[in-house]
């Protein structure tokens, strides 16, 4: 109760989800929390990683803007992002759901499964256990994967110095996109063969960046790194803030999602590079001695502090302005 009421009366002055828990971490002395998954000892050669998503209807997912069998493929994915995001590898994973009586009747929890366990068995991921429960009137899903790195070399989002070139995996604002056409109208059950099905599925159906996370690791060049889940902007805040360090954008490098072009402006495409959410792509810091043979495309660079944009050969101050819970 003690500690009920003491977080509740902190949290009256917070802002935003982030400084709660910068908060909760200080105040408690949490030094595991803050990075894509917590890092744990486990052997003499291994460290154990472990991460938590929490996926609520109407928040995280709209049920009629998606399948049964795409929601569960995300679940997973989203997950195997933030392992993804350590340079570790998944092993296990326990998924909880709390089901709403109308669905349970229907087939819907089994088609779910059907496009978990695609993911599961694409990278090798077995369950280990979970929870259900019945829920009101909303689908809750709360997934947890865990996974292993080498001893020590988990790649954290703090590891950043000034000086350092920053790099992204794959193109940037589709799953934003995507999103703004779902918010149009796209039917992913009748639209799957429009030409905006790409941008669609790109918000839909996560890709885990597993396979260049390994690369990363076995050219040991990655000096931080976190996964796009909120929004370039938001963060590449999150390593500046926890490697104590700032960054410099240039927009014209931006790796843009080539069917943005088609269908949105210029201002509306870069506002998705630069801002939109869910992309689950990598963001890492490479060393510029080490600029060779990285698995990305090089966006700019750390500086000494605060964020900064390069357009048109314009240098701007950058606001981090992706997704927040509370804000
Ligand atoms: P990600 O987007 O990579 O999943 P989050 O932004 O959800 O990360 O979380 C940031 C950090 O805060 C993570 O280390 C996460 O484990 C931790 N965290 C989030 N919510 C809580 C909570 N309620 N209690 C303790 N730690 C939390
Ligand atoms: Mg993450």
């Amino acid at each position: 109760m003690y500690v009920f009421n003491a977080l509740v009366s902190t949290a009256v002055f917070m802002v935003s989800e982030f400084e709660f828990i910068d908060n909760l971490r200080s105040k408690y002395g949490l030094d595991k929390i803050g990075d894509d998954s917590a890092v744990l000892p486990k052997d003499a050669d291994t460290d154990l990683l472990v991460t938590a998503d929490m996926l609520i209807e109407d928040i995280d997912f709209r049920l009629e803007w998606t399948a049964p069998e795409l929601l569960g493929h995300k679940t997973l994915a989203v997950s195997l992002s933030d392992i993804a995001a350590m340079g570790g590898e998944p092993e296990w994973a326990m998924l909880s759901l709390g089901i709403p009586e109308s669905l349970w009747k229907t087939d819907f929890i089994d088609r779910f499964y059907i496009g978990w366990f695609e993911v599961a068995d694409e990278f090798g991921v077995e369950l280990v256990g979970g929870d259900i429960s019945r829920a009101p009137d909303k689908l809750v899903i709360d997934s947890i994967v865990g996974g292993e790195v080498a001893k020590g070399k988990a790649i954290m989002r703090s590891g950043a110095k000034s000086g350092d070139l920053i790099y992204v995996t794959g193109r940037l604002g589709g799953a934003a996109g995507g999103l703004k056409l779902l918010e149009r109208g796209f039917d992913i059950t009748t639209d799957l063969h429009d030409p905006t099905a790409g941008l669609a599925l790109r918000q839909l159906k996560t890709t885990p960046q597993l396979k260049t996370a390994n690369l990363l690791q076995q050219l040991n060049i990655a000096t931080s790194m976190i996964d796009l889940s909120d929004g370039l902007t938001s963060d590449l805040a999150h390593i500046c803030s926890a490697s104590g360090v700032g960054a410099r954008i240039y927009a014209g490098r931006l790796p843009i999602d080539d069917d943005l072009r088609s269908y949105f402006t210029y201002d509306e495409y870069l506002e998705m590079a630069l801002h939109g959410g869910e992309d689950f792509e990598l963001l890492f810091t490479v060393s510029p001695n080490d600029f060779e043979g990285v698995p990305g495309t090089c966006i700019g660079e750390i500086t000494d502090h605060g964020m900064e944009l390069v357009k048109n050969g314009e240098t701007k101050p950058l606001q981090s302005k992706g997704y927040e819970h509370f804000s």
